[in-house]
C-alpha cells in the first residue's frame, strides 16, 4: 500500500493518526511482503496481528495463512477494514484493545485465540505485527507468558525496544525484559527500518525483530517463573550494584526475597558481580535456589 493509498483510506475512515495509539502506518509494500516472508507462517499456525490499521499487512498475511486474527482498537479503522475483508473467510477481525490492563491480555482476544486453536489442523500460534510503540513491551511480555502454543513472533517495533529485548549481559540496554524474554524465546533483529516508510513519520528508527520459542522443556516451570519474574524486576532496580548489595535492598522491598542473600552463596554465585553482568541462566539458578531455601524453612 503506497503513501497515497494509506492517506486515501484514512480519509475515507475519517481517521487522523493518533500518536497515543502508535498510528504510524506502513507505506512500503516491499517491507510488508518482507515482514510476511520473514515470519514464514506455517500451514498449521494461527496468526495473530495486533493493530490492523488500514489492513496492508492483514491483506498480505491473508494470502499466506489458513487462519488470521487481527485486532484493532480504533473504531474508524475497524469499520473500514471490516468492509475490505467482509468476504474473506481467512480473516477474523476483532474490535478491541489487545490489553485489558498492562499485565493482562484482553480476554476477548484470548478467547478468540483459544477458540481458533481448537480448530482442526491448527497447532500453533504466531504473532506477526507492526506493533503500536506504546504497548510493545507489555504486549510481548503478556504474549510470551500467555501459553505454550506460541511458536514465535515477527514484529516491527521501535529499534531501541528491539535492542532491549535481545541485548546481552553487561550492555546498557540489558534489563529485566531481556532476562525474562530469554527464558522463553531466542531473539534476533532481522532488519533495520527507516522512519520514512511510515505515515506519519515517527521520530525514531524501527526494526524487525524475530522471536522463536525455545523448547518447552527448556522453559521455566510456572512456579520458577513466578519467583524469577519479581526477583529480576526488583534486582534490576539496583542494576549497577553488586549482587550482594542488591539482594539486601531487594529483601527490604519484598518479603519473598528475604533469603536472596543466602541463596547467592548457596548456589555459589559471585556476589561481587554487578546485577547487570549476570547471565539470564544465572538469574534462573538463583530463583531456583531461593525456592529451595523457602521450601526448607
Ligand atoms: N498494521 C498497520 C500497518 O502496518 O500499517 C498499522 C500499524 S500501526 C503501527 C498500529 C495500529 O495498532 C494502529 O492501527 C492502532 O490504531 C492500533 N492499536 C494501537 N493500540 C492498540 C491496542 N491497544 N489494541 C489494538 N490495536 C491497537
Amino acid at each position: 500500500m503506497s503513501r497515497n493509498e494509506v492517506k486515501d483510506l484514512l480519509g475515507q475512515a475519517r481517521v487522523t493518526p493518533k500518536k497515543s495509539l502508535g498510528q504510524n502506518f506502513c507505506c512500503d509494500p516491499q517491507l510488508i511482503v518482507a515482514l510476511a516472508r520473514d515470519a514464514d507462517p506455517q500451514p498449521d499456525e494461527l496468526v495473530l496481528e495486533i493493530g490492523t490499521g488500514t489492513g496492508a499487512l492483514t491483506r498480505e498475511l491473508s494470502k499466506r495463512v489458513k487462519r488470521l486474527i487481527s485486532v484493532e482498537i480504533d473504531s474508524g479503522l475497524y469499520k473500514l477494514v471490516s468492509e475490505i475483508f467482509k468476504d474473506d473467510d481467512t480473516v477474523r477481525l476483532i474490535h478491541a484493545d489487545v490489553l485489558k490492563t498492562k499485565n493482562k491480555l484482553n480476554p476477548v482476544v484470548t478467547d478468540a485465540i483459544d477458540e481458533e486453536m481448537q480448530k482442526e489442523g491448527i497447532n500453533g500460534l504466531r504473532v506477526i505485527a507492526n506493533l503500536p510503540y506504546a504497548i510493545t513491551t507489555p504486549v510481548v511480555i503478556q504474549l510470551m507468558e500467555y501459553g505454550a502454543k506460541i511458536r514465535g513472533m515477527t514484529i516491527l517495533i521501535q529499534k531501541e525496544a528491539a535492542e532491549r529485548f535481545v541485548s546481552r549481559s553487561g550492555t546498557k540496554s540489558y534489563g529485566s525484559v531481556s532476562v525474562l524474554l530469554a527464558q522463553w524465546m531466542r531473539g534476533r533483529i532481522l532488519r533495520s527500518v527507516p522512519s520514512e516508510v511510515f505515515f506519519p513519520r515517527p521520530k525514531v528508527q524501527s526494526a524487525v525483530l524475530s522471536l522463536e520459542a525455545i523448547e518447552p522443556e527448556e522453559r521455566p516451570s510456572p512456579e520458577l517463573y513466578a519467583t524469577l519474574r519479581p526477583m529480576v524486576r526488583v534486582l534490576f532496580n539496583s542494576r549497577r550494584k553488586t549482587l550482594n548489595k542488591a539482594s539486601k535492598i531487594a529483601a527490604k522491598c519484598d518479603p519473598n526475597l528475604a533469603k536472596l542473600h543466602e541463596a547467592i552463596s548457596a548456589c555459589e554465585l559471585d556476589g561481587s558481580v554487578r546485577v547487570e553482568d549476570l547471565e539470564p541462566d544465572e538469574f534462573r539458578v538463583l530463583a531456583a535456589e531461593l525456592i529451595n531455601l523457602r521450601d526448607r524453612s
